[in-house]
């Protein structure tokens, strides 16, 4: 996993997406949620690769805010793969 992976164009999420993270996490509670690249669940309490994206939302020709979005992969891998896609 490089770094440069910040700024890269998420095209398959939509023409404005851009990575802005990707980190090893753990998090609390008991939930998963499903692999982004493969579907495997993944149980977030345990560590696990997290990407952020963001986009600028425009309204009205204006940047109003960023939108956030935070997408789960079961490991290093998943994650390259998605972001290479
Ligand atoms: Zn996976």
């Amino acid at each position: 996993m490089s770094k440069s992976s910040r700024g890269k164009r998420v095209r398959h999420l939509g023409p404005d997406w851009t990575v802005q993270q990707v980190a090893k996490r753990s998090l609390s509670g008991d939930e998963t949620e499903p692999c982004s690249q493969c579907g495997t669940p993944v149980v977030l309490r345990e560590p696990h690769h997290r990407v952020d994206v963001a986009r600028d939302v425009d309204l009205m020709g204006r940047r109003l805010r960023s939108e956030h979005q935070q997408l789960t992969f079961c490991d290093a891998d998943c994650a390259d793969d998605w972001l290479g896609r």
